[in-house]
């Protein structure tokens, strides 16, 4: 345990509540965590939804080790490095259809905030410039920075930090926990709320529209499935109206939903593409946009001598994280992991279902790899209950994930059913001795 504790400024945490009991963790191996008393703590979430592979895995450990010790960093500024391209045509190899294009960031929010800016600009190239307008939906979480919390559609992001990106409009979410309580898998019931968005067409003129963002799971809202045919619907509204569509794959990357990427599983392709976390399975920061071949050449008709996209970071193509994130793809690839959720997945969905009548469970919903268990909430004390939970988990030697009311579990892609019984068993006891 260190000494003080006072000079971390912990992010998104109670501080004062986390400082008086600590849970510090110290090591990790596969599908474990230890803190700092020693115990192995079972991890269900994937650190924060990022380690697919399981944590410290050899490839990417020694891919990090021998990158730092050749070279540790390379301007991107006109300037690269040979892994940069390397990685980014291992990452076209995975992508959905025409998904060519792979810009490099160091996180989600970044990633967000990259795919804004491309999708106003690829207008303005085009002689579009009146598009600036963004569309995201209610419950939508593209991280933290301005452009994603004006997107995204969480109120508590939003509400102390003043005046948003102007021009963003948002449309309905789609959780619907009386239509399609305890779905198993896709619900059916909510295709027609895309129409949301031939709303904002009727209202805005869709020659002011630049893209539509949403996740295609929404994670960190409650792990909102989307209901068949919501995805299409939407697809369908954006072609017709000249509309980007950017899917926020910031969790669902990586193997999450059974194929490399949500856009995969369910059969709707976007224009730009956001990815992070798993990309170096968490080992190292890093993000990603990809982008359409026309969307990328859009942007490269102008004077050869001209920079095409005015925007990039000091870490994009981090040497660093390119060896973390090559290491990365030769593990999921060698162990078939970024299919695996869609073999897992019917066990997975059993026993997370097998919590349905137990006390305050009152939704639950799944896909692939990732759950969510939605609890009645305390009244007058809304994501309490749940945080209880964690807490009892915790002490059982099991990490889970609350958001709001909702427990989210995405174990990394390595879980054995033996794992998935272990979690479950000491979700149910919490639940009980919680109650
Ligand atoms: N988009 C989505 C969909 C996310 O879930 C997250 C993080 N959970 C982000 C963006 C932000 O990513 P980061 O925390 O790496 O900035």
């Amino acid at each position: 345990m260190p000494q003080k504790l006072d000079a971390y400024w912990m992010p998104f945490t109670a501080n004062r509540q986390f400082k008086k009991s600590p849970r510090l963790l110290t090591g990790a191996d596969g599908m474990y965590f230890t803190d700092d008393k020693g115990r192995q703590v079972l991890d269900s979430i994937a650190g924060l939804w990022c380690v697919n592979a399981g944590h410290n895995r050899p490839r990417i450990v020694q891919a990090i080790q021998k990158q730092a010790a050749e070279l540790d960093f390379a301007p991107p500024f006109q300037m690269a490095h040979p892994k940069a391209f390397e990685l980014a045509e291992r990452l076209v190899e995975l992508s959905p259809a025409g998904l060519n294009k792979v810009f490099f960031t160091n996180s989600g929010s970044e990633s967000v905030e990259t795919a804004l800016k491309m999708a106003i600009a690829y207008h303005r190239v085009r002689g579009e410039g009146a598009r600036t307008r963004l569309i995201g939906r209610e419950r939508g979480y593209h991280g933290v920075n301005f452009g994603g919390i004006s997107v995204g559609g969480i109120v508590g992001n939003r509400k102390m930090f003043g005046t948003m990106l102007g021009g963003v409009d948002h449309i309905r979410h789609t959780h619907d926990p009386v239509r399609n309580a305890f779905s198993v898998g896709q619900p059916a019931y909510g295709a027609e709320l895309a129409d949301d968005l031939e709303r904002m067409v009727a209202l805005h003129d869709a020659s002011t529209i630049a893209a539509v963002i949403v996740e295609p799971v929404a994670g960190s809202t409650g792990v909102l499935i989307p209901p068949q045919g919501y995805l299409q619907r939407l697809r369908d509204i954006c072609d017709k109206h000249g509309i980007l569509l950017i899917f926020d794959e910031v969790i669902t990357g990586f193997g999450r939903t059974g194929q490399p990427f949500a856009a995969q599983t369910f059969g709707v392709t976007p224009d730009l593409m956001t990815v992070a976390k798993g990309l170096t399975n968490g080992a190292v920061p890093m993000g990603a946009v990809f982008a359409k071949d026309s969307i990328y050449d859009t942007f490269m008709q102008g004077p050869e001598h001209l920079i095409e996209f005015l925007h990039g970071y000091t870490y994009s193509a981090h040497p660093l994280a390119c060896a973390a994130a090559l290491g990365t793809l030769d593990t999921y690839k060698e162990e078939g992991l970024l299919t695996r959720a869609s073999e897992m997945q019917s066990y997975f969905a059993e026993a997370l279902h097998s919590l349905k009548g137990e006390p305050q469970v009152i939704d639950i919903r799944n896909i692939g790899l990732v759950g969510g268990i939605e609890l009645a909430s305390l009244p007058g004390e809304p994501a309490k209950r749940a945080f209880n939970v964690f807490l009892d988990c915790w002490d059982k030697g099991v990490l889970i994930r609350t958001t709001g009311d909702t427990i989210a579990m995405s174990p990394p892609l390595i879980v054995e059913r033996t794992h998935i019984d272990h979690i479950i068993d000491t979700v149910r006891g919490a639940l009980r001795r919680v109650a």
